[in-house]
């Protein structure tokens, strides 16, 4: 199952620096910086929507590359209800 990280939260560090979330202090999922988008842009961006099709696919090694070295259920695991739910407009 994906981790709700990638679609529930954003971290931003004090030089604004945008990444996924606070397990990723080496910012190894940078998405990029609020000097050059916002957050809307954020979590709208290809490179989060490739990691979370990745995940959906199970494919954590296509995520972010701190995907693949965290406890990723330290931000949540999803359940098979709430992958239902975000993917049932793909169907
Ligand atoms: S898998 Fe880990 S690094 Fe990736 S979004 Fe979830 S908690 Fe963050």
């Amino acid at each position: 199952m994906p981790c709700k990280g990638l679609w529930n939260y954003l971290l931003v560090d004090v030089e604004g620096n945008i990444t996924t979330c606070c397990l990723d202090s080496d910012l190894k999922n940078k998405i990029g910086n609020l000097s050059e988008m916002d957050l809307f842009e954020a979590l709208n961006s290809e490179k989060l929507k490739r990691w979370r099709q990745a995940q959906l696919e199970g494919r954590f090694e296509d995520s972010g590359p701190h995907c693949m070295e965290c406890n990723y259920l330290a931000a949540e695991q999803m359940t098979e209800d709430e992958v239902s739910e975000i993917t049932k407009d793909d169907e």
